[in-house]
C-alpha cells in the first residue's frame, strides 16, 4: 500500500509518500519564510497555492519511479490531507488539492488531524503501544493519551502555543522568524533569572512568561539569560505536566512530537524524567517532528488500511479540528 500525505496547515507545504509495505518515506517540502513579523494567514496560503503543485508533483515522481505496476495504474492507493487544525486560508488550498488528485487519480481520500499525526508518527517510529504523548508544536501544547477509541486531551496550554509563544518573545528582541532555534542557541551562555512558571493542575500558561520576559529585556536583563531561564521555566513546565500524564495513566512510554520538539533543552529534560521513573523516552527524528507530510501520509496509511476514507461532500476542513474529536479507527482496543 503506498500512500500520498499532503500537509500545509501552516508554513510548511509538503508532500510525502509512504510505502506502507517496506515502511518508507519520502517526504518533499518548501517552507514559507515571512520577510518579516510571524506567519502571515494570507501570504501563507499564496506560499501553499504556489508551492503544493511543486511538492506533490516530485512526491509523485518518486512514487512512480518505484512503482512497479504497470504505467496505467494510478502510483499510489490513496490521498491523504491535514484537515486541521491550523490556518484556515491555508488548509483550503491542502483541500483543494487533494480532492483533485483523489478524484483524478480515482483513488480514496482520507482525512487526518494534524495533532493526531503529530502523535502517531512518534508511536509509529518508537513502536510503543500505547505511549503519553506530549505535542509541542507551534500553534498547540497537548498532553494526549488514547483510552476507549480516542485519543483524550490530559492538559494543554491555556493560552498560545509553546512555539507561537516563543517566536512572539523573539519578535519583540527583533530576531527573525522561527524563534526557537534562536532562543536555543543564545541559552547556551546563559544563566537564570527569575522569571514565572505557570502550571494548573494539567493544564499550562505562557502568556504571563511572556510578558515578563520581553520585560526583563526591556529592563535590561542579557538576552541570553532570558533565553536560558525561558526553556528551563516553559520545558520544565511541559516536563511536570508530562510526568502528572504518565502517573495519572500509569503508562511508562511517552513519545514527544511537534517543532519545538527539535531543541535538544526539551528532549534532555524529558528523558531525564523519564529515566528517573523508570519510563521509556521516544523523540522522532526532526523531520518528523516538524510539520511535515511525512506524519500525514503514514496515518493516512493506517486510516485507510482501517477503511477510514472520506466521501468528497463530506471533506471539508476544520481549522479547529481538535485530537479528541477523531474515532480512532485503526486501533483495535483490547478487552479491559
Ligand atoms: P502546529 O503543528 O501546532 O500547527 P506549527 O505549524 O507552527 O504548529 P511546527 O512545525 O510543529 O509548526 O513547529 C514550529 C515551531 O517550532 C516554531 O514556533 C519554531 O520556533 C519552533 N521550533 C523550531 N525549532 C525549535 C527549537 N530548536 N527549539 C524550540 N523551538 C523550535
Amino acid at each position: 500500500v503506498r500512500v500520498l500525505g499532503i500537509e500545509g496547515t501552516a508554513w510548511a507545504a509538503s508532500a510525502a509518500v509512504y510505502d506502507a509495505d517496506r515502511d518508507d518515506v519520502v517526504i518533499e517540502s518548501d517552507a514559507y519564510q515571512p520577510e518579516s513579523g510571524g506567519i502571515h494567514p494570507r501570504e501563507a496560503a499564496e506560499h501553499m497555492h504556489d508551492a503544493i503543485p511543486r511538492v506533490v508533483e516530485r512526491a509523485l515522481e518518486h512514487a512512480r519511479e518505484s512503482h512497479a505496476g504497470p504505467a496505467t495504474e494510478p502510483p499510489i492507493d490513496a490521498v491523504a490531507f491535514s484537515r486541521g487544525p491550523g490556518l484556515g486560508p491555508c488548509l483550503r488550498v491542502v483541500g483543494t488539492a487533494a480532492r483533485a488528485l483523489s478524484q483524478a487519480l480515482a483513488v480514496p481520500l482520507v482525512g487526518v488531524n494534524h495533532m493526531v499525526a503529530h502523535l502517531e508518527i512518534g508511536r509509529h517510529t518508537s513502536g510503543f503501544d500505547s505511549p503519553v504523548c506530549l505535542n509541542a508544536s507551534g500553534a498547540n501544547a497537548h498532553l494526549l493519551a488514547y483510552r476507549n477509541g480516542r485519543y483524550r486531551v490530559l492538559g494543554e496550554t491555556m493560552d498560545t502555543g509553546v512555539g507561537n509563544a516563543i517566536d512572539k518573545f523573539t519578535r519583540h528582541v527583533g530576531w527573525s522568524h522561527p524563534g526557537g532555534p534562536k532562543v536555543e542557541a543564545a541559552a547556551e551562555d546563559g544563566d537564570y533569572v527569575d522569571l514565572p512558571y505557570v502550571v494548573k493542575g494539567m493544564d499550562f500558561s505562557f502568556s504571563g512568561i511572556m510578558s515578563a520576559a520581553k520585560q526583563a529585556v526591556d529592563d535590561g536583563t542579557p538576552v541570553e539569560d532570558v533565553c536560558y531561564s525561558l526553556q528551563e521555566n516553559v520545558f520544565g513546565m511541559l516536563t511536570e505536566v508530562s510526568e502528572r500524564a504518565l502517573s495519572l495513566t500509569g503508562s511508562d512510554e511517552l513519545v514527544l512530537g511537534g517543532g519545538v520538539g527539535q531543541n535538544a533543552r526539551l528532549r534532555e529534560m524529558l528523558a531525564e524524567m523519564c529515566a528517573q521513573r523508570g519510563a521509556e523516552f521516544h523523540a522522532p527524528e526532526p523531520r518528523f517532528l516538524r510539520d511535515n507530510a511525512g506524519m500525514i501520509a503514514v496515518l493516512g496509511a493506517k486510516m485507510y488500511a482501517a477503511g477510514d476514507t472520506l466521501a468528497l461532500e463530506d471533506s471539508r476542513v476544520d481549522p479547529d479540528f481538535r485530537p479528541d474529536q477523531v474515532p480512532v479507527s485503526w486501533r483495535v482496543d483490547e478487552p479491559e
